[in-house]
């Protein structure tokens, strides 16, 4: 089992070193392959908005470590549970992610080559940190408007009960509370509906 040794000298309870990888017994010469299958426990602030991944959950790597000419070619999946909140009802709501990537981490910068270039991942030594490209990929995957449900029908508008738990006819027409009465003067007839 390659993934023996998957917590980094300083990794121990921190997360993130489950995402280094030890690239020795891969060796530079071009062509040469690994494939790794890894839990992995997610790094804190992982998340944007209504969603998020919770820190410490269980990470699903699959990866294939292959040396090129310049570095270590990293293609593989990562798969993420995530936690929020409904965009429309703002229930509670868990799903998952999957996200695939291909990243070249290379040896080093070349000659007179700026290391600090963002776009730009390095190997540090034998060590391949995959957490900034598993970032990277995380944060465009997640959903910007998460929902309970593809026909979540989201809060009434003038109560604000949970339609889905309201369930159909739910209105406030002329039976209304009289106490509603002023309110209903107010146009609300363009209102737009998400
Ligand atoms: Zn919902
Ligand atoms: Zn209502």
């Amino acid at each position: 089992m390659s993934g023996a040794h998957s917590l980094g000298p300083d990794g121990q309870g921190r997360g993130s070193g489950d995402f280094v990888f030890d690239m020795r017994s891969l060796g530079r010469q071009p062509g040469t392959f690994r494939d790794e299958t890894r839990t992995a426990r997610a790094p804190d602030g992982l998340g944007s908005g209504l969603v998020l991944v919770p820190a410490g959950a269980d990470v699903a790597l699959d990866l294939r470590f292959e040396a090129v000419s310049e570095g270590v070619l990293v293609t593989g999946s990562a798969v993420a549970p995530l936690k929020g909140e409904c965009a429309r009802c703002l229930d509670p709501l868990t799903s998952s992610a999957e996200v695939s990537f291909q990243e070249l981490y290379r040896y080093g910068p070349d000659p007179g080559e700026d290391e600090a270039d963002d776009e730009e991942r390095f190997l540090d030594g034998d060590r391949l940190d995959l957490e900034p490209a598993f970032r990277d990929a995380v944060v465009l995957a997640l959903p910007l408007s998460p929902l309970c449900r593809e026909d979540c029908p989201g809060l009434c508008a003038e109560c604000g009960v949970r339609l889905a738990d309201a369930g159909p006819p739910h209105g406030h027409g002329e039976d209304t509370d009289p106490r509603w009465g002023p309110l209903r003067q107010l146009d609300v007839s363009d209102r737009i509906e998400d």
